[in-house]
């Protein structure tokens, strides 16, 4: 049955938690936005705001905030309790206003470079990938069957983190291995928040006034994950993350780019197992390994009491996102526009402003007074006249999703009618 509503639900599935929005595509407004998270304990939390304050930015704090503590066993309790509690706005899962489901997915491998309408094929493919992405992928593939036990009869849409990067040439994908041992494990570069790269490039055009197509962009999405890409024309060219999301950029607990050799030298010297060096690689380095910090506000905070932990790793930060900048420049040849977003390139001016120092022989700098500006609007840092844009573009990853769900839930609608 084809539904001829105009809501779209995103999903967000996480190993124990379930984040979720819901749009109404006509013009794009939050009808409800929320969470359940710590799933499978007794102390779970939902936390549901129907209505979130405006149409921009992710609002979560909108008058009517309602929260319930408990035990939710699953993501099947979890997903019934959030229907529970959209059926109490008239929104439920059952509401025939809902047009789709769109999930996001972390890792699309090669195949999907698009999103994908789920069925059956599509669901052994992103079980296929489980062993690249196994903290990811098995809570997506949750997430989407439940949601299918709860409503058989909706389109299911996966949206892939990878997708938008499937575009990077082999040289930027390869890593230079044994293609034969590269390829019998599916190691290659895949490159991860694409749904923000995709979208904040878009809207960094749109701030330029030009069509995406005629515009390169640097796009540095810096959230507590972080990654950097090179967008020629709208498609990327090269992204700082690789097989997984430890790659590239210093971020919230990750390390980045670190010599592979490090973690022989932990196994064979310091006796780590692989587990342990993987836990160690991805959640007590990056920030808050170098300075027991990783929230960019308390960086700042202790670095201006002269706290010397914390300049060395706000230094060491910046230093990596100073290199990728350089390193992508060289990569697009032509730079038109630098785009900060996320969490950190949002709200941390002294981050944007330390990122480009220096660099005004690649035609990069700020303009203090605009960086400065606080605002939930695409707008430009960089003075007036200058060779290349800095702008700051607030990310809406769920947007993209509900957007190209959608999408591809109307191609269907059309081509049926
Ligand atoms: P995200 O993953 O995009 O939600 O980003 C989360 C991170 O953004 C936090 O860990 C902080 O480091 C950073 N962040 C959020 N708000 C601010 C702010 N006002 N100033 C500096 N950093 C911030």
């Amino acid at each position: 049955m084809t539904s001829h509503g105009t809501h779209v639900l995103v999903l967000n599935s996480g190993s124990s938690s379930l984040k979720y929005q819901l749009l109404d595509m006509r013009d794009s407004s939050r009808l409800a936005v929320g969470l359940v998270e710590r799933i499978g304990e007794n102390t779970s939390r939902l936390v549901h705001t129907p209505r979130p304050g405006g149409a921009e930015g992710d609002g979560g704090d909108g008058g009517g905030k309602r929260e319930r503590t408990g035990p939710i066993a699953d993501h099947t309790a979890a997903l019934e309790a959030v229907s529970a509690e959209l059926a109490r706005d008239g929104l439920g899962l059952d509401s025939p206003e809902l047009a789709a489901i769109g999930h996001r997915v972390v890792h699309g491998g090669l195949k999907f470079s698009a999103p994908a309408l789920v069925d059956d094929a599509v669901l052994a493919e992103i079980e296929r990938l489980v062993p690249v992405a196994p903290l990811h992928n098995p809570a997506n593939l949750t997430g989407i069957r439940t949601a299918q036990r709860l409503r058989p009869d909706l389109p299911q849409v996966a949206v892939f983190d990878t997708a938008f990067h499937t575009t990077m040439p082999e040289h930027a994908a390869r890593y230079a291995i044994d293609v034969a041992t590269a390829d019998a494990h599916r190691i290659r570069r895949y490159g991860f928040h694409g749904t923000s790269h995709a979208y904040v490039s878009r809207k960094t055009a749109e701030l330029l006034g030009k069509d995406p197509s005629e515009v390169n962009v640097i796009v540095l999405h810096l959230g507590n994950g972080a990654s950097a890409s090179a967008i020629a024309g709208g498609r990327c060219v090269d992204t700082s993350m690789g097989l997984t999301p430890l790659e590239g950029l210093v971020m919230g607990t990750r390390s980045g780019d670190i010599d592979p050799a490090v973690t022989f030298h932990l196994k064979r010297v310091a006796g780590m197992s692989v587990d342990e060096i993987d836990e160690l690689l991805n959640k007590r380095s990056g920030l808050v390994g170098l300075c027991g910090d990783n929230d960019m506000r308390e960086i700042r905070r202790r670095v201006d009491e002269g706290d010397e932990r914390a300049r060395l790793a706000f230094d060491i930060y910046v230093h990596r996102l100073k290199k990728y900048i350089g390193a992508y420049s060289a990569v697009l040849g032509r730079v038109d526009a630098v785009a900060f977003t996320a969490g950190v390139g949002e709200n941390a001016a002294p981050v944007r402003e330390a990122a480009v120092a220096g660099l005004e022989n690649l035609g990069l700098a700020v303009d203090a007074g605009l960086n400065a500006v606080r605002s939930d609007k695409p707008r430009v840092v960089s003075p007036q006249g200058a060779r290349v844009t800095v702008a700051v573009v607030p990310t809406d990853e769920e947007l993209e999703i509900a957007q190209q769900t959608f999408a591809l839930v109307d191609e269907g609608r059309t081509a049926i009618a």
